[in-house]
Protein backbone atom coordinates (compact mmCIF):
# COMPACT_ATOMS: atom_id res chain seq x y z
CA UNK A 1 0.00 0.00 0.00
CA UNK A 2 1.16 3.47 -0.54
CA UNK A 3 2.39 5.41 2.35
CA UNK A 4 -0.03 8.15 1.35
CA UNK A 5 -3.33 7.60 0.67
CA UNK A 6 -3.74 8.02 -3.28
CA UNK A 7 -6.81 8.97 -6.07
CA UNK A 8 -5.89 9.02 -9.48
CA UNK A 9 -8.69 10.93 -11.50
CA UNK A 10 -8.78 9.87 -15.15
CA UNK A 11 -11.66 11.60 -17.24
CA UNK A 12 -12.32 11.24 -21.24
CA UNK A 13 -14.31 10.74 -24.39
CA UNK A 14 -15.46 7.37 -25.38
CA UNK A 15 -13.14 5.02 -27.33
CA UNK A 16 -9.89 7.09 -25.30
CA UNK A 17 -9.18 4.00 -23.91
CA UNK A 18 -9.47 5.32 -20.10
CA UNK A 19 -11.36 2.98 -18.60
CA UNK A 20 -8.36 -0.38 -19.57
CA UNK A 21 -5.57 2.07 -18.93
CA UNK A 22 -7.21 3.36 -15.61
CA UNK A 23 -7.63 -0.40 -14.64
CA UNK A 24 -4.24 -1.40 -15.85
CA UNK A 25 -2.39 1.68 -13.93
CA UNK A 26 -4.94 0.41 -10.93
CA UNK A 27 -3.42 -3.79 -10.80
CA UNK A 28 0.46 -1.89 -11.30
CA UNK A 29 0.11 0.16 -8.32
CA UNK A 30 -1.99 -2.04 -6.07
CA UNK A 31 -4.71 0.26 -5.90
CA UNK A 32 -8.58 -0.13 -6.30
CA UNK A 33 -10.32 0.48 -9.43
CA UNK A 34 -13.75 2.79 -9.57
CA UNK A 35 -15.83 2.54 -13.38
CA UNK A 36 -17.99 5.45 -12.32
CA UNK A 37 -19.65 4.56 -16.06
CA UNK A 38 -20.59 1.24 -15.27
CA UNK A 39 -22.81 3.05 -12.47
CA UNK A 40 -24.64 5.53 -14.98
CA UNK A 41 -25.24 2.59 -17.27
CA UNK A 42 -26.42 -0.20 -14.18
CA UNK A 43 -28.87 2.40 -13.32
CA UNK A 44 -29.94 3.06 -17.02
CA UNK A 45 -30.33 -0.82 -16.88
CA UNK A 46 -32.30 -1.06 -13.88
CA UNK A 47 -34.61 2.19 -15.10
CA UNK A 48 -35.45 0.54 -18.45
CA UNK A 49 -35.73 -3.13 -16.30
CA UNK A 50 -38.62 -1.08 -14.00
CA UNK A 51 -40.28 0.47 -17.53
CA UNK A 52 -40.02 3.74 -16.47
CA UNK A 53 -39.33 6.34 -18.90
CA UNK A 54 -35.69 7.48 -19.42
CA UNK A 55 -36.50 10.98 -19.87
CA UNK A 56 -38.67 10.80 -17.04
CA UNK A 57 -36.38 13.24 -14.39
CA UNK A 58 -38.51 12.49 -11.29
CA UNK A 59 -38.65 9.38 -11.89
CA UNK A 60 -35.33 8.29 -12.66
CA UNK A 61 -33.71 10.79 -10.08
CA UNK A 62 -35.90 8.06 -7.49
CA UNK A 63 -34.91 5.24 -9.20
CA UNK A 64 -31.30 6.44 -8.47
CA UNK A 65 -31.18 7.37 -4.81
CA UNK A 66 -32.82 3.61 -4.34
CA UNK A 67 -30.82 1.74 -6.84
CA UNK A 68 -29.58 -1.40 -4.91
CA UNK A 69 -26.49 -1.78 -6.82
CA UNK A 70 -22.91 -3.67 -6.12
CA UNK A 71 -20.21 -2.64 -8.61
CA UNK A 72 -16.74 -4.53 -8.53
CA UNK A 73 -13.55 -2.74 -7.50
CA UNK A 74 -10.53 -5.22 -7.85
CA UNK A 75 -8.45 -4.15 -11.18
CA UNK A 76 -7.42 -7.95 -10.82
CA UNK A 77 -10.84 -9.13 -11.61
CA UNK A 78 -14.08 -8.10 -14.15
CA UNK A 79 -16.00 -5.40 -12.62
CA UNK A 80 -18.86 -7.26 -12.30
CA UNK A 81 -21.73 -5.32 -11.64
CA UNK A 82 -25.01 -6.44 -10.16
CA UNK A 83 -28.42 -4.67 -9.63
CA UNK A 84 -30.89 -6.53 -6.89
CA UNK A 85 -28.79 -9.42 -6.76
CA UNK A 86 -29.15 -9.31 -11.15
CA UNK A 87 -25.93 -9.75 -12.55
CA UNK A 88 -25.85 -7.12 -15.10
CA UNK A 89 -22.09 -7.25 -16.07
CA UNK A 90 -22.81 -8.03 -19.34
CA UNK A 91 -26.09 -6.56 -20.09
CA UNK A 92 -24.55 -2.88 -19.56
CA UNK A 93 -21.82 -2.80 -22.55
CA UNK A 94 -24.93 -3.63 -24.80
CA UNK A 95 -26.17 -1.27 -27.61
CA UNK A 96 -29.48 -0.98 -25.99
CA UNK A 97 -27.92 0.84 -22.91
CA UNK A 98 -24.72 2.84 -24.66
CA UNK A 99 -27.99 4.56 -26.24
CA UNK A 100 -30.01 5.53 -23.70
CA UNK A 101 -27.48 6.07 -21.30
CA UNK A 102 -26.89 10.07 -21.84
CA UNK A 103 -30.66 10.25 -21.36
CA UNK A 104 -30.15 9.03 -17.64
CA UNK A 105 -26.36 10.71 -17.20
CA UNK A 106 -28.01 14.16 -17.77
CA UNK A 107 -30.45 14.08 -15.32
CA UNK A 108 -28.92 16.88 -12.41
CA UNK A 109 -30.29 15.29 -9.61
CA UNK A 110 -28.77 11.44 -10.79
CA UNK A 111 -25.68 12.96 -11.43
CA UNK A 112 -25.77 14.06 -7.46
CA UNK A 113 -26.97 10.74 -6.10
CA UNK A 114 -24.18 8.87 -8.39
CA UNK A 115 -21.52 11.58 -7.15
CA UNK A 116 -22.58 11.09 -3.46
CA UNK A 117 -22.06 7.00 -3.53
CA UNK A 118 -18.84 7.78 -5.59
CA UNK A 119 -17.28 9.84 -3.42
CA UNK A 120 -18.46 7.20 -0.76
CA UNK A 121 -16.80 4.38 -2.52
CA UNK A 122 -13.19 6.65 -3.28
CA UNK A 123 -13.13 7.34 0.62
CA UNK A 124 -13.93 3.46 1.29
CA UNK A 125 -11.01 2.79 -1.25
CA UNK A 126 -8.66 4.88 0.02
CA UNK A 127 -9.00 3.67 3.28
CA UNK A 128 -8.91 -0.24 2.68
CA UNK A 129 -6.77 -0.10 -0.52
CA UNK A 130 -4.25 2.86 -0.07
CA UNK A 131 -6.27 4.29 -3.21
CA UNK A 132 -8.17 4.07 -6.11
CA UNK A 133 -7.67 5.19 -9.74
CA UNK A 134 -11.46 6.24 -10.39
CA UNK A 135 -12.46 7.22 -14.10
CA UNK A 136 -15.26 8.38 -15.33
CA UNK A 137 -16.10 12.29 -17.59
CA UNK A 138 -16.15 14.55 -14.50
CA UNK A 139 -13.77 12.75 -12.15
CA UNK A 140 -10.97 15.40 -12.64
CA UNK A 141 -13.33 18.31 -12.24
CA UNK A 142 -16.31 17.25 -10.02
CA UNK A 143 -15.99 14.35 -8.09
CA UNK A 144 -12.80 14.06 -6.53
CA UNK A 145 -11.38 17.78 -8.05
CA UNK A 146 -8.72 17.33 -4.86
CA UNK A 147 -7.19 14.01 -6.29
CA UNK A 148 -3.62 13.44 -5.94
CA UNK A 149 -3.32 12.98 -9.78
CA UNK A 150 -6.14 14.61 -12.51
CA UNK A 151 -5.59 13.32 -15.53
CA UNK A 152 -7.73 13.88 -18.95
CA UNK A 153 -6.91 11.48 -21.34
CA UNK A 154 -8.18 12.09 -25.06
CA UNK A 155 -7.61 10.83 -28.90
CA UNK A 156 -8.73 12.03 -31.84
CA UNK A 157 -12.07 11.50 -32.99
CA UNK A 158 -10.67 9.11 -36.14
CA UNK A 159 -8.39 7.14 -33.21
CA UNK A 160 -11.89 6.38 -30.85
CA UNK A 161 -14.40 5.57 -33.73
CA UNK A 162 -11.46 3.05 -34.67
CA UNK A 163 -10.73 1.76 -31.12
CA UNK A 164 -14.39 1.22 -30.57
CA UNK A 165 -15.66 -0.16 -33.66
CA UNK A 166 -12.49 -3.15 -33.74
CA UNK A 167 -13.89 -3.60 -30.02
CA UNK A 168 -17.61 -3.70 -30.94
CA UNK A 169 -17.09 -5.39 -34.44
CA UNK A 170 -13.92 -6.99 -34.73
CA UNK A 171 -12.27 -4.30 -37.42
CA UNK A 172 -12.71 -0.83 -38.41
CA UNK A 173 -14.00 -0.71 -42.16
CA UNK A 174 -16.02 2.00 -43.32
CA UNK A 175 -19.21 0.47 -42.46
CA UNK A 176 -18.63 -0.01 -39.10
CA UNK A 177 -17.19 2.70 -38.56
CA UNK A 178 -20.43 4.36 -39.41
CA UNK A 179 -22.10 1.80 -36.83
CA UNK A 180 -20.23 2.70 -34.09
CA UNK A 181 -20.55 6.67 -34.72
CA UNK A 182 -23.58 7.09 -32.24
CA UNK A 183 -22.08 5.11 -29.58
CA UNK A 184 -19.02 7.38 -29.69
CA UNK A 185 -19.62 11.25 -31.54
CA UNK A 186 -23.66 11.52 -30.51
CA UNK A 187 -23.20 10.16 -26.88
CA UNK A 188 -20.15 12.41 -26.40
CA UNK A 189 -21.79 15.40 -27.83
CA UNK A 190 -24.95 14.74 -25.27
CA UNK A 191 -22.49 13.88 -22.40
CA UNK A 192 -20.58 17.17 -23.19
CA UNK A 193 -24.03 18.99 -22.50
CA UNK A 194 -23.00 18.68 -18.56
CA UNK A 195 -19.52 17.28 -17.88
CA UNK A 196 -16.54 19.27 -19.99
CA UNK A 197 -14.03 16.13 -20.69
CA UNK A 198 -12.61 17.46 -24.13
CA UNK A 199 -10.12 20.08 -22.66
CA UNK A 200 -8.57 19.27 -19.59
CA UNK A 201 -9.26 21.94 -16.60
CA UNK A 202 -6.85 23.88 -15.08
CA UNK A 203 -4.54 21.43 -13.25
CA UNK A 204 -5.19 18.56 -14.99
CA UNK A 205 -3.06 17.05 -17.31
CA UNK A 206 -3.75 15.95 -20.60
CA UNK A 207 -2.50 12.67 -22.23
CA UNK A 208 -3.55 12.73 -26.08
CA UNK A 209 -2.95 8.73 -27.07
CA UNK A 210 -4.11 8.96 -30.89
CA UNK A 211 -0.78 7.69 -31.98
CA UNK A 212 0.35 5.57 -28.55
CA UNK A 213 -0.24 2.11 -28.07
CA UNK A 214 -1.92 0.72 -24.72
CA UNK A 215 1.54 -0.19 -23.05
CA UNK A 216 2.87 3.52 -23.93
CA UNK A 217 -0.81 5.18 -22.74
CA UNK A 218 -0.70 2.80 -19.41
CA UNK A 219 3.74 3.87 -19.01
CA UNK A 220 2.98 7.44 -19.67
CA UNK A 221 0.28 7.72 -16.71
CA UNK A 222 2.36 5.29 -14.46
CA UNK A 223 5.36 8.18 -15.12
CA UNK A 224 3.33 10.79 -14.37
CA UNK A 225 2.47 9.12 -11.06
CA UNK A 226 5.60 8.22 -9.89
CA UNK A 227 7.09 11.69 -10.41
CA UNK A 228 8.91 11.03 -13.71
CA UNK A 229 7.84 13.51 -16.54
CA UNK A 230 6.88 16.76 -15.36
CA UNK A 231 3.14 17.57 -15.73
CA UNK A 232 2.17 19.29 -18.75
CA UNK A 233 -0.27 21.71 -18.02
CA UNK A 234 -2.83 23.36 -20.27
CA UNK A 235 -0.81 26.27 -21.57
CA UNK A 236 1.83 23.60 -22.15
CA UNK A 237 -0.01 21.46 -24.42
CA UNK A 238 0.60 21.55 -28.15
CA UNK A 239 -3.22 22.71 -29.63
CA UNK A 240 -2.78 21.71 -33.19
CA UNK A 241 -3.16 18.22 -30.81
CA UNK A 242 -6.02 18.51 -29.33
CA UNK A 243 -9.30 15.98 -29.40
CA UNK A 244 -11.74 17.31 -32.15
O1 LIG B 1 -17.39 5.37 -19.65
P1 LIG B 1 -18.65 4.80 -20.22
O2 LIG B 1 -18.74 4.88 -21.71
O3 LIG B 1 -18.95 3.40 -19.72
O4 LIG B 1 -19.80 5.72 -19.62
C1 LIG B 1 -21.14 5.50 -19.93
C2 LIG B 1 -21.91 6.80 -19.79
O5 LIG B 1 -22.00 7.17 -18.43
C3 LIG B 1 -21.35 8.01 -20.51
O6 LIG B 1 -21.75 8.06 -21.87
C4 LIG B 1 -21.96 9.15 -19.71
O7 LIG B 1 -23.29 9.38 -20.15
C5 LIG B 1 -22.03 8.58 -18.30
N1 LIG B 1 -20.97 9.01 -17.41
C6 LIG B 1 -21.07 10.25 -16.81
N2 LIG B 1 -20.16 10.64 -15.86
C7 LIG B 1 -19.17 9.82 -15.52
C8 LIG B 1 -19.02 8.55 -16.13
C9 LIG B 1 -19.93 8.19 -17.11
O8 LIG B 1 -21.99 11.01 -17.13
N3 LIG B 1 -18.30 10.19 -14.56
Amino acid sequence: MPEHPLTIAVDGPSGSGKSSVSKAVARELGLGYLDTGAMYRALTWWVLDEGIDPTDQAKVADASRSLPLEIATDPTGPVTVTVNGTDITEAIRETWISSQVSAVATNLDVRAELRRRQRELIDQLRADRGGVVAEGRDITTVVAPDAEHRILVTASEEARLARRSTELHGTAGAEQIEATRDQISRRDRDDATVSAFFEPAEGVVGLDTSDLSFEQVVQAVLDLVRGEVAPQTPEQSDPSKEDR
